[in-house]
């Protein structure tokens, strides 16, 4: 397949670009810097000089992702192009809708006119289990049915831009035309991929395992549980932790399976909740260091308990997870992060 990936820089869409690389298709990167990073651009470029491109481009810009599907005769798009902090969309959602509502209709527009009005024949969405909100105790494990009531700006997004892929799906199914889209809830994704090349690397950076492994290394001088007072056994969050690779697994099965005139949503994850206490202590073993950790007040927007019912994906699309540890998920990030006290340095 020919594939655009928009965030192609950022964490997930670089594992993807690496993996569709590997499995042969010709893919553009787009993406416009402001999170993501040019390293692994080059990288990939050096390693695929015949089967990969990257455009530095805002995915708001119409003409400029139109001329790219055109220019490439590109079929397929996997969407990761979005701002994706839960508490800084509370701060800032007027950036959040901007980034991921216009930018995302602008991408979808130019879809829309590529190859002369034919249109892009493949969709994937990166979605998020944030649509949920904070479900009820009867919808965990989150089954793809649970009422999608979210509890932060990013979330609305992510759900909004949901509802206009599937309006846009119904329009190109009243034309005849109709498209393949699938809809991907992500669950917290983590980890890197083990030969080495690509890693997580957010500035700042807030997720949970990176800012453990950073304190296990000695790179920042503690870190903070946001909320020991949760309805939960040792009082913390729970989350479902899933393996970037694993996750990228589900695109290239959904690519492969979800065929034009379908649409389809799927909920990813490993189907089994770590609490942050629990994660901590994966840390700890996993590097073998006893790091401060000061409790905190909750963090505002975070849901209690989110772990995935994974039937769906596994059944319909035949996805098993290679990691369904939290131990070997963390060990993949940490090698990552011992090697690259810098990042990409960039
Ligand atoms: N968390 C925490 N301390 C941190 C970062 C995260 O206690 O420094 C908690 C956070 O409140 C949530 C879980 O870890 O319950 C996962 O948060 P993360 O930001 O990694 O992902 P999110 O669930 O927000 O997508």
């Amino acid at each position: 397949m020919r594939i655009l990936v928009t965030g192609g820089a950022g964490y997930i869409g670089s594992h993807a670009c690496l993996r569709l690389l590997q499995d042969g298709h010709f893919v553009v990167a787009i993406d416009n810097l402001d999170r993501g990073h040019q390293t692994p651009m080059d990288m990939l470029g050096s390693v695929y000089p015949d089967s990969f491109r990257f455009v530095h481009s805002d995915l708001g810009n119409t003409k400029i992702v139109l001329d790219t599907i055109n220019i490439h005769s590109l079929d397929t798009v996997l969407h990761f192009g979005a701002l994706a902090y839960v508490g800084e969309s509370v701060e800032q959602p007027l950036m959040y809708y901007k980034n991921n509502i216009a930018s995302g209709i602008g991408l979808l527009d130019a879809c829309d006119q590529a190859h002369n009005g034919a249109g892009i024949s493949r969709f994937i969405f990166s979605s998020s289990c944030a649509t949920f909100g904070d479900p009820s105790d009867d919808m965990i494990p989150v089954p793809e049915h649970c009422p999608q009531t979210p509890t932060s700006p990013y979330g609305s997004t992510k759900l909004q831009m949901e509802q206009i892929l599937i309006d846009y799906a119904k329009k190109r199914e009243l034309d005849n035309n109709p498209i393949a889209l699938t809809i991907l809830r992500y669950f917290n994704v983590a980890g890197a991929d083990t030969s080495g090349l690509l890693g997580e690397d957010h500035s700042p950076e807030t997720h949970l395992i990176p800012v453990a492994i950073n304190a296990a290394l000695g790179r920042r001088t503690s870190m903070t549980i946001f909320g020991t007072d949760y309805p939960t056994p040792d009082g913390t969050n729970i989350r479902d932790y899933v393996h970037v690779d694993d996750l990228i697994d589900a695109h290239v099965l959904a690519m492969n399976t979800i065929s034009v005139g379908q649409c389809e949503a799927f909920n990813i994850g490993i189907g089994k909740g770590y609490s942050v206490r629990e994660v901590l202590e994966a840390v700890r073993r996993v590097s073998g260091v006893d790091f401060p950790i000061q409790d905190a007040p909750r963090r505002a927007g975070d849901a209690v308990a989110l772990f995935c019912d994974s039937h769906k994906v596994r059944t319909v699309l035949g996805w098993e997870p290679r990691y369904t540890d939290i131990d070997a998920i963390v060990s993949t990030a940490y090698s990552w992060m011992l090697s690259h006290p810098d990042g990409y340095a960039e």
